[in-house]
């Protein structure tokens, strides 16, 4: 007999003492405001979807005509025979929309993480990363053998000190005519990060990886639709695109569909055409999927994307204030409040379902432990009386002001 389920039983009991245990629950309606969840009906604050494409007509419509015309799978790896035409499409809308030469795509921001950063590193290379980025980045920095170095989040003494460790133990054959490659170096952030919602000093990152002659990539996960006079993301905004040799995308949270992208220069898609492994290794996403995202994209760049994005900051703008717990500087979609122990974190949670409202705890290992918090996300899709449930939800539990004088009429939606 197998001790498989008795070890495995011992560990999860453990998970359920120290209130880390997880479930699923099963969701019966569309991704959008109201959420259908284990039969109840509940107002959700808690997914990615922030411009609400993801039940949008015009990205079902064109995720119904890749069906009809490519069927439902792909067949094979991209590199076999599994390079449709909707891939192609994505590819090049992406580098239109990102200001690239080039984008190539993956099946999730996940395996793009893991793609690129296993193709160009290896054990004679540094990572150096922010401490609180996404969990794909770490897992890649992890396989690809190279070293890693964390720097404090956002904190550009210590990433600077970190980059003159590694100027300085570069192998003396750098420069001579010796055959051995030069050492890479790849500093790696988010622009916002997914947990906290604040932003890295982007600016000054750049700055100093120019200075060092290390590369740089950015997850722009959850910046993509939201940031940039034409929602480019927050390299955009701060007009470093440029000047960021990786740009690193989901398809999945404001683009609507799923799958993940990479975005940069011809060579460097090149070169991940031939060395990503979890791109050569993979079957190449649904046509319909990256109809869906292309058709996300699209809409991102249209008025009707402009109209979105505008709606959902207004929804920031009217929340944001309203929350008792300090916030970090910059507004956002994403609006963490603070808890800190995990059973206490997942105590508000389940009073707030019983108010019919959504939002998760975040717990350790997502977040470090004893940080335990409710992530808000919002999203267009929502309207304005959702926000003001929401808050009102929320001031009965003593996490944000009581806006009860508010008139309702301040928000037509
Ligand atoms: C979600 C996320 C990813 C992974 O993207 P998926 O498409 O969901 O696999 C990568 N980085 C960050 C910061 C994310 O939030």
């Amino acid at each position: 007999m197998s001790t498989l389920d008795d070890e495995l039983g011992k560990d999860l009991a453990e998970l359920q003492t120290r209130g880390l245990h997880r479930s699923l629950r099963q969701v019966e309606s569309p991704q959008c405001p109201h959420l259908n969840v284990d039969g109840a009906e509940l107002l959700n604050f808690s997914s990615n979807d922030y411009l609400g494409l993801a039940n949008d007509p015009s990205l079902k419509d064109a995720a119904r005509r890749a069906l009809e015309r490519y069927g439902a799978g792909s067949g094979a790896s991209r590199l076999i025979c599994g390079s449709l035409r909707p891939h192609h499409e994505l590819e090049e809308t992406l580098a239109d929309f990102k200001g690239t030469e080039c984008a190539v795509t993956f099946s999730s921001g996940y395996a793009a993480a893991l793609g690129v950063i296993t193709a160009l590193l290896s054990r004679d290379d540094v990572v150096i990363l922010d401490k609180l980025v996404h969990a794909s980045i770490v897992d890649a920095a992890r396989l690809s053998g190279a070293q890693i170095r964390v720097f404090p989040h956002n904190d550009l003494n210590r990433l600077e000190a970190l980059l003159q460790w590694t100027d300085r133990s570069k192998p003396e054959a750098e420069t001579g005519t010796d055959s051995k490659r030069r050492k890479r170096v790849l500093v790696a952030t988010e622009s916002v990060f997914s947990m906290d919602g604040d932003q890295a000093p982007l600016t000054e990152i750049v700055q100093l990886k120019e200075r060092y002659g290390a590369w740089l990539m950015v997850d722009e996960a959850h910046a993509t639709g939201l940031y940039g006079i034409r929602r480019r993301g927050l390299a955009e905004n701060l007009n470093l695109s440029q000047r960021v040799e990786i740009q690193l995308g989901t398809l999945g949270k404001a683009l609507g569909s799923s799958g993940g992208c990479i975005c940069g220069s011809r060579r460097l898609v090149e070169y991940l055409v031939n060395r990503a492994r979890s791109f050569i290794f993979s079957t190449a996403p649904a046509p319909a999927a990256a109809a869906a995202a292309t058709a996300g994209v699209r809409l991102v760049q249209s008025p009707v994307g402009e109209a979105r994005c505008k709606q959902l900051w207004e929804h920031v703008a009217t929340l944001r204030p309203a929350i008792r717990v300090p916030a970090p500087s910059q507004p956002g979609a994403i609006v963490p409040v603070g808890i800190g122990g995990e059973a206490e974190a997942m105590e508000i949670a389940q009073r707030l379902r019983e108010k019919g409202i959504y939002i998760p705890a975040i717990r350790y290992p997502t977040v470090a432990r004893g940080r335990a918090r409710l992530r808000l996300t919002l999203s267009a899709a929502h309207s304005g009386g959702d926000v003001q449930r929401v808050i009102q939800a929320l001031a009965e539990l003593g996490l944000a002001h009581d806006t009860q004088a508010t008139s309702p009429h301040a928000f037509p939606r």
